[in-house]
């Protein structure tokens, strides 16, 4: 392995010295930036957990990097320089034709044309990156920005411009890392960076998501040439399902892959409250599953992704910082961080219950084992 053969170009622009440790990743471009009223994106959610851990004195500058924008050159290392500059003339003109919407996915429902549709999943990506160069030495960075696992070379899909894991973890392999895994903990199946890496014995995928839920992709029985493991969860999927599937699948296949480093991206949408699942874990999973994984390896990338509930969002991805971090997590939020919760409003529903504004931990939903997920772990593990 290399490290020092391909030139960074973050960091070889700041002459920025690599440091181990622990690395929040944000950007203003996230605040007041939207999808459109009715989108499901139309929730803040960044701003949210920057300004939890801000308020819960989470954040100090050593800790806190902002992340800058990929340039059309990097996001050519996996977008089509045509799909690139379709991005940057929608955002310009606030306008796609007939012709750019068919091809590229732009303008639609799911894709909408917004007045940072370009900028600011270039900054996700940005950031995506900067932690890949944060942790080449070693460390755990976190870029809630990140995530957008649907998108596709050359076009938009499922909410998702650019496929930020998908450039995060090339960046990693343009290095000279050889085996980085992927662990996928959204309720939608990773379709865009399993159609990136198939057949790729340098990465190693696994993904729990809801089963017959859109994509529709990431069955059983799909092994991407031998490099993912599929497994979809019937409706129902709890805590006790989480633990099970993180014991006897996630933890096992990662570590006898024995990776360099792990990207683990924490879409939040599998939790009870969230309106685009029916998967019903409680946030405490997501720390788990990070405390676990970050004993195989020196070095962690955690993103965000889905998550459409504001307060379930923030809480989750407030929580995931604490445990990355090492804070404390309080039985109750002070009054100042409370406030931040409190002010959200969501259109889709009357005010939460009132956990939810006065926690950080959901109390644990234990949903019990089925057979089905008893067996389809089974299958998996018969790979091993
Ligand atoms: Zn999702």
């Amino acid at each position: 392995m290399s490290l020092g053969g391909k030139c960074s170009w973050i960091l070889a622009t700041k002459g920025y010295i690599p440091r181990m440790g622990e690395t929040f990743i944000t950007s203003r471009i996230y605040k007041g930036s939207s999808y459109g009223a009715h989108h499901p994106l139309a929730i803040p959610r960044v701003p949210v957990v920057t300004d939890l851990v801000q308020a819960l004195g989470w954040l100090p500058n050593h800790q806190r990097r902002i992340s800058p924008m990929a340039k059309p050159v990097a996001l050519q290392r996996f977008h089509t320089a045509a799909y690139v500059a379709a991005l940057q003339a929608a955002e310009l003109a606030q306008f796609v034709s007939k012709d750019v919407r068919d091809r590229h996915g732009l303008g639609t429902l799911s894709n909408p044309v917004f007045p940072e549709m370009f900028r600011r999943p270039a900054t996700a990506v940005g950031g995506g990156m900067l932690a890949a160069e944060l942790v080449l030495h070693g460390g755990i960075a976190f870029n809630p920005g990140g995530g957008q696992h649907h998108g596709l070379a050359d076009a938009a899909s499922g909410f998702c411009y650019f496929n930020e894991p998908v450039l995060t973890i090339k960046h990693l392999l343009d290095h000279g890392f050889t085996r980085i895994a992927y662990v996928d903990l959204d309720a939608h199946h990773g379709d865009g960076v399993e159609l990136a890496f198939a057949n790729d014995p340098r990465v190693t995928m696994v993904s729990v998501h809801e089963s017959k839920r859109w994509p529709f992709t990431g069955a059983l029985n799909d092994d991407a040439g031998g490099v993912a493991w599929n497994l979809p969860v019937a409706r129902g999927f709890a805590d006790d399902g989480f633990d099970y599937v993180l014991d006897q699948l996630i933890l096992p296949v990662i570590e006898t892959f024995k990776p360099e480093a792990i990207f683990v991206q924490c879409g939040v949408d599998a939790l009870a409250e969230d309106p685009l699942s029916r998967l019903v874990i409680s946030n405490g999973c997501y720390p788990r599953a990070i405390a676990a994984l970050r004993k195989i390896t020196p070095r962690m990338i955690v993103s965000g992704g889905g998550g459409y509930n504001p307060w379930t969002v923030g809480r989750a991805w407030t929580l995931i910082w604490a445990e990355i971090a090492g804070y404390d997590i309080p039985d109750r939020l002070p009054l100042h961080a409370q406030a931040i919760l409190k002010a959200l409003s969501w259109n889709r529903r009357a005010r939460p219950n009132p956990a939810l504004f006065e926690t950080l931990r959901d109390v644990r939903r234990p949903g019990g084992l089925t057979d089905d997920l008893r067996q389809d772990v089974a299958q998996l593990r018969g790979r091993l």
